[in-house]
């Protein structure tokens, strides 16, 4: 925005000035920003607009929840989801348009890939959502685990990150952000020099090669013994833990078997396992277990000293917890289908 600005004569500084409005007071239309001088105001206005997502719908949980469909410049539409006390207020934030990996208990991997969100819609997000909540200058968490594989849209994704980390803006730290991740790990192999470090959590959901893989379509490629190979090489801070999630699904993953080889694989890492139960939606085959086979394979882990938790769904009532996220009709492209979607987009 500087070398925009200078090249049109005018000052660096204003780029602060709008940087701030953008992102401090939540305001988009240049005419609002009533700090930089009126010829000045009116030129930008004829030169430049600052997309933002609209507001479609929103639809508000029992539990303070809130789910936000969001419309993109192009009419696409993500979902975004607004989740209180956690003890954080925390964003959850898609980074695609529908999901290529296909995971099969995934409703948006039902969806297919559409199209990578672009840095200023990752960010645009986070100030739709600030706004909304009323928490512009307010702390956050933001969890990149709404629609979409944020490695499978890498270079947008980390924009968007340091974009959301500038000073002037929001000025968040990484220590809030959580990417989740199936585990590229080409991806994960360069996050791991990246100077803007957020805090990582690898999809798991299984515990043997061919188990992953029936669930998990990615791993035929990145297999599960190179993931955890290059977990433990990731560089983490002081008292950082790398979380590992594992969703629970009846009769599938969640017996004691699969529990105690849980433990090994994790052996000596600075994990933390959150077992999420699966939350069921029309068209996924699968059935969320008991609470009493839940507990029994978290005292497993809890008995071998690793430190687990279950994750709480929220928002189940207006369908935006873990994988219940789609818009857009859900229609699966085919292969090819994606193969031209995705040439088009590049
Ligand atoms: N693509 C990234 C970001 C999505 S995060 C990733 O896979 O990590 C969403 C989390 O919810 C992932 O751990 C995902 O596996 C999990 N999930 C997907 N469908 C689910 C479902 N039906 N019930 C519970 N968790 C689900």
């Amino acid at each position: 925005m500087e070398a925009v600005l200078i090249e049109r004569g005018e000052q660096a500084f204003h780029a602060r000035q709008i940087f701030r409005w953008i992102y401090r007071r939540g305001v988009a239309d240049v005419k609002q920003m009533t700090d930089l001088s009126r010829p000045l105001r009116t030129k930008l206005q004829g030169e430049f607009m600052v997309p933002t997502p609209a507001v479609r719908s929103e639809q508000l949980s029992f539990d303070g929840t809130r789910k936000f469909v969001l419309e993109l410049a192009d009419g696409r539409h993500v979902e975004s989801v607004f989740i209180p006390d956690t003890p954080a207020m925390t964003f959850c934030i898609s980074t695609q348009v529908g999901c290529a990996m296909s995971c099969g208990f995934c409703l948006t991997g039902k969806m297919g890939l559409v199209r990578n969100l672009t840095p200023g819609e990752i960010a645009g997000q986070v100030r739709v959502l600030a706004k909304a909540t009323g928490l512009l200058d307010k702390p956050f968490n933001i969890v990149l685990m709404g629609m979409g594989e944020p490695l499978h849209n890498y270079d947008n994704t980390m924009k968007a990150l340091r974009m959301l980390h500038q000073e002037h803006g929001f000025a968040i730290s990484p220590r809030r952000v959580t990417l989740s991740t199936v585990g590229i790990v080409p991806g994960l192999e360069r996050l791991a020099r990246e100077p803007l470090m957020p805090n990582l959590a690898i999809s798991l959901h299984a515990t043997t090669e061919e188990q992953r893989t029936a669930l998990v379509p990615p791993n035929r490629k990145y297999s599960l013994a190179s993931l955890i190979e290059t977990c433990r090489n990731f560089p983490l801070k002081k008292r950082a833990r790398i979380t590992f999630e594992y969703v629970m699904l009846e009769g599938v993953n969640d017996s004691p078997d699969d529990a105690r080889r849980l433990v090994k694989l994790l052996a000596g890492m600075k994990a933390k396992v959150n077992l999420i139960p699966l939350n069921p939606a029309p068209g996924i085959d699968f059935n969320r277990p008991s609470d009493e086979r839940v507990e029994r394979f978290a005292q497993i882990l809890a008995d071998r000293h690793m430190t687990v938790s279950v994750r709480k769904s929220r928002g189940r009532d207006i369908r935006a917890a873990c994988g219940q996220l789609i818009v857009d009709g859900g229609t699966k492209k085919s292969a090819g289908q994606q193969m031209a979607l995705l040439l088009r987009s590049t």
